[in-house]
C-alpha cells in the first residue's frame, strides 16, 4: 500500500454535489483530490430542475454561459385532479432576484459532463475516478482515507478534511455511525426519460397530476426531451410498467409508444431524510449524504449545492488563519435546520400529491384552491451560525443578485469574498482606522450607493449599511455607522482582534 500526503481536502463521491465542491475548492485556492467509485458519470438521470440560487452559484464557477445551453427557463407550473380540472396555474417563467430563472429544467448528465470538465480545467484538484473510497479514519492533525483504485492498487490519502458527498447510501457516513431522522412514508415511483417527437405533450413546462388513481408528474426538458414520473400502485407488475405499452398507458397516452423514444426508466423509493449530525470531527457529510427529500419541490440537489457553497469558504478561513476550527461547526448549526425545512415541506406536500384517497384528494384540491401558495414554500434563514440573525431578521437570509443597466450580474464584479455595502454617508461616518483597514483588505470588496448595485442591495434589506458572506447570504445589516463599523469587526480575519464567537437566530 503506498502512502500519500497531499490534499486540504479529500472528496468522497462525484455525483453533481462532490462535483461541484471540488470546483469550489480549487477557486478557494485549496488543493483537493476526488474520489469516485464509477468510471463514468451515472447515466440515469436523477434531477431536472435547479433554482435560481444554484445557477448563480455555477455563475460564480465560470460557467453559467455553457449552462445556459443545456437548460431551459420553466415558464409555467399546472396541477391538475383526477377530473382534468387545472387548481392552479403557477407562471414561473420570470428572473428572480438571484439574476437568474427561479425556476430551470435541465438533463442531469448534460449538466454532470459540463461539471467534469469544470474540475479538470481547475488547478490544484484532480478528480479520479473508478476509484473507491475503502476506509475514512481520523489521524493526527486531519483524517485519512483508504483509496482501491481500478488497478487494485491500494493507496491512502491524508487530508485536513473530508466531504463525503457519497449519495443517500453514504459508507462513509455509515462507517462514521452518523444515523438519519426519517420523515414520512418512502414511496417508490418509475421516472421515464426520452424524446417525445411529433406529439405535443402537456402545454405546461411542469403539471402535477394529482390523479388519485395514479399520481404523476410532467416536465419539458430542453429540446425534445420530456420526463415523467409515475407513482407505482400496489397492483403493478414491474416489467410492464416500464415498457413502451406501460408508459403509453400510465401517461394516459401523452407518451405514445410510436413517438416517445425513453432513453432510460428506473424504479426510485423516495423518502424523507436527515443525518442527525453532519460532522464527525474531520469528516462532513453533504448532499444526499446528508439529506434526501421526496423530489416534488426539486430541491434535493440544489440542497446539496447549498451545503458545499456553506461549507468551502470557512475551510478557506480556517486553512488561511482567518478562523479557528470552530467555524466548522457552523456548518451543520446553519444548513441543517435549513435542508431539513425543504424535507419537511416535500413530505407534507407528497401526502396530498401522492394520495390514492378520493376524499383525502377532495380536500387537497379545496386547500389548493383557497390557498395555491402553499405549493411555493418560501426559502427560510439559515440556522444560527456566523451572522447576527439573533438579533437581526434580514441576517442569515439570501442576498439578492443585481442585474446592472449593462446586463451584467453583479456578482461577476465582485469576486468571491466579502461585501460590505453602505451609503457614501454611512460609509464616510466610519471611524478612519475600520476605513482605512477595510481599503487595504484583500478579501473584502466595499460597495458605496453611487456604484452599480448597491442602492439595490441597501433598498432589498431595508438599510443603510450591510455586510454580506462569501455564500452570498446576509452577515447582517446596520442601521448606523456604529452599528456597521460591529459588524464589519466581526467578518473572520478582519478584526485585529481575531476570535469567532457564534452568533445566529433560531428559524
Ligand atoms: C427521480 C428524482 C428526481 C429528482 N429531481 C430533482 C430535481 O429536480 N432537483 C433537485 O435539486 N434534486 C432532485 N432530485 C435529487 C437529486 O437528484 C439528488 O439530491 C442529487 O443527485 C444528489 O447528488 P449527490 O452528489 O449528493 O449524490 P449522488 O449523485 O448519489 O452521488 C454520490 C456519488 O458517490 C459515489 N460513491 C458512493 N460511495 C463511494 C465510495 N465508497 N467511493 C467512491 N465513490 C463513492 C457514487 O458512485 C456516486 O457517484 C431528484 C432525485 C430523484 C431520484
Amino acid at each position: 500500500m503506498r502512502t500519500e500526503t497531499d490534499a486540504d481536502v479529500v472528496v468522497v463521491g462525484a455525483g453533481p454535489v462532490g462535483t461541484v465542491a471540488l470546483a469550489l475548492l480549487g477557486q478557494a485556492g485549496l488543493t483537493a483530490i476526488g474520489i469516485e467509485k464509477d468510471a463514468e458519470p451515472w447515466p440515469t438521470a436523477r434531477a431536472v430542475h435547479f433554482d435560481g440560487e444554484t445557477f448563480r452559484t455555477l455563475q460564480s464557477l465560470g460557467i453559467a454561459a455553457r449552462l445556459e445551453e443545456v437548460t431551459i427557463p420553466m415558464t409555467s407550473l399546472r396541477v391538475e385532479n383526477e377530473a382534468r380540472e387545472t387548481l392552479v396555474r403557477i407562471p414561473t417563467g420570470r428572473l428572480g432576484d438571484q439574476g437568474w430563472h427561479d425556476d430551470i429544467n435541465f438533463h442531469q448528465p448534460e449538466v454532470e459532463t459540463q461539471l467534469r470538465e469544470l474540475v479538470e480545467d481547475t488547478s490544484g484538484v484532480e478528480l479520479r475516478v473508478g476509484t473507491e473510497a475503502l476506509k475514512v479514519r481520523p489521524a493526527d492533525d486531519g483524517v485519512e482515507v483508504d483509496v482501491l483504485d481500478s488497478a487494485g492498487v491500494e493507496t491512502t490519502l491524508r487530508a485536513r478534511w473530508v466531504i463525503a458527498a457519497d449519495g443517500a447510501r453514504s459508507p462513509v457516513r455509515q462507517a462514521v455511525g452518523i444515523k438519519s431522522d426519517r420523515f414520512g412514508e418512502d414511496q417508490k415511483w418509475v421516472v421515464v426519460d426520452g424524446h417525445l417527437i411529433d406529439s405535443p405533450g402537456y402545454e405546461d413546462d411542469m403539471v402535477f397530476l394529482s390523479h388519485h388513481s395514479r399520481p404523476a408528474l410532467w416536465v419539458r426538458l430542453p429540446g425534445t426531451r420530456v420526463r415523467m414520473e409515475f407513482m407505482v400502485m400496489p397492483n403493478d407488475d414491474l416489467d410492464e410498467i416500464i415498457t413502451p405499452a406501460g408508459v403509453e398507458r400510465m401517461s394516459l397516452g401523452v407518451l405514445p409508444a410510436d413517438r416517445f423514444t425513453a432513453e432510460r426508466q428506473a424504479i426510485y423509493t423516495f423518502r424523507g431524510r436527515v443525518a442527525r449530525q453532519w460532522r464527525s470531527g474531520p469528516v462532513f457529510l453533504a448532499g444526499d449524504a446528508a439529506h434526501q427529500a421526496p423530489p416534488l419541490f426539486g430541491q434535493g440537489l440544489c440542497a446539496g449545492i447549498r451545503d458545499v457553497v456553506n461549507l468551502i469558504w470557512k475551510f478557506e478561513l480556517v486553512a488561511n488563519g482567518s478562523a479557528g476550527d470552530e467555524l466548522l461547526d457552523t456548518y451543520e448549526s446553519e444548513r441543517a435546520p435549513h435542508a431539513r425545512f425543504w424535507v419537511e415541506q416535500a413530505v407534507q406536500a407528497a401526502l396530498g400529491v401522492q394520495t390514492t384517497d378520493p376524499e383525502i384528494a377532495a380536500r387537497r384540491d379545496a386547500a389548493i384552491r383557497t390557498d395555491p401558495t402553499s405549493l411555493a414554500p418560501v426559502s427560510p434563514r439559515l440556522g444560527p451560525g456566523l451572522h447576527t440573525g439573533a438579533v437581526n431578521t434580514r441576517a442569515g437570509g439570501l442576498s439578492i443578485q443585481p442585474v446592472l443597466a449593462d446586463g451584467c450580474r453583479l456578482d461577476d464584479r465582485l469576486g468571491s469574498g466579502f461585501i460590505v455595502v453602505a451609503t457614501t454617508q454611512t460609509y464616510d461616518a466610519l471611524d478612519t482606522a475600520t476605513r482605512s483597514r477595510l481599503e487595504r483588505d484583500d478579501h473584502i470588496v466595499v460597495l458605496r450607493d453611487a456604484e452599480p448595485g448597491a442602492r439595490q442591495l441597501l433598498e432589498a434589506s431595508e438599510a443603510i449599511g450591510l455586510v454580506i458572506r462569501p455564500d452570498r447570504y446576509i452577515f447582517g445589516t446596520a442601521s448606523s455607522p456604529a452599528e456597521l463599523t460591529e459588524l464589519v469587526n466581526l467578518i473572520p480575519g478582519f478584526s485585529p482582534h481575531p476570535g469567532y464567537t457564534a452568533i445566529g437566530t433560531d428559524l
